[in-house]
């Protein structure tokens, strides 16, 4: 559909988890490089519904690479992180190229300049945010453009250095990556 509807570059991005996915890596692989999509391998975290998360069950950035190696020659994008949390690799052979998101195993919380805004109007700093900030109910309150703006820029103040996923302080936010928005 995307394709159809113009869009030239094309991401799809999919988690990778331990014990599951090995098996439908080249799968993925081999679909991108025929269509010309690049797949993008998310390391899994600690955002599933269904709260199974587990350490064990991530799937590394690196062993995911491992795994495409031997088939491929992958040849590392230099800059890829300036523009957006993926490492990037192209295939040797030119044939499209593969992107590799180590939220887990290598944050690039650093460079993070994300916001979400979730469908019921609360404004969130990061993922893993356990705070929000309720602009829906700012804005259905007749507060002013300035109010919102301040809110704004009150909650980006304080935006989180980074997830603690690694840290024995982590604490798992309530709303599943679903009710936040990618
Ligand atoms: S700061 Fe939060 S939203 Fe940004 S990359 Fe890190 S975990 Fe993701």
């Amino acid at each position: 559909m995307a394709r159809k509807v113009g869009f030239k570059s094309i991401k799809i991005n999919a988690v990778a988890v331990r014990n599951f996915s090995e098996t439908e890596i080249m799968g993925l692989i081999e679909m991108g490089r025929s269509e010309g999509f690049e797949i993008r391998f998310i390391e899994f975290m600690p955002l599933d519904s269904d709260k199974v998360w587990e350490r064990d069950k991530v799937l590394f950035g690196h062993e995911i690479i491992d795994l495409i190696k031997e088939n491929y020659e992958l040849v590392p994008i230099d800059n890829s992180l300036e523009i957006g949390p993926a490492s990037e690799y192209n295939f040797a052979d030119g044939k499209g190229k593969v992107g590799i998101i180590t939220a887990v195993s290598n944050p690039f919380c650093d460079h993070c300049n994300r916001i979400r805004m979730t469908a019921d109007g609360k404004l969130r700093t990061c993922l893993f945010s356990t705070n929000e900030t309720d602009l829906k109910k700012l804005i259905r309150s007749g507060s002013t453009d300035e109010n919102i703006i301040d809110a704004l820029n009150q909650a980006v103040l304080i935006k989180e250095p980074g997830h603690k996923i690694n840290l024995d302080d982590f604490e798992r936010p309530t709303r599943a990556m679903h009710a936040i928005g990618g």
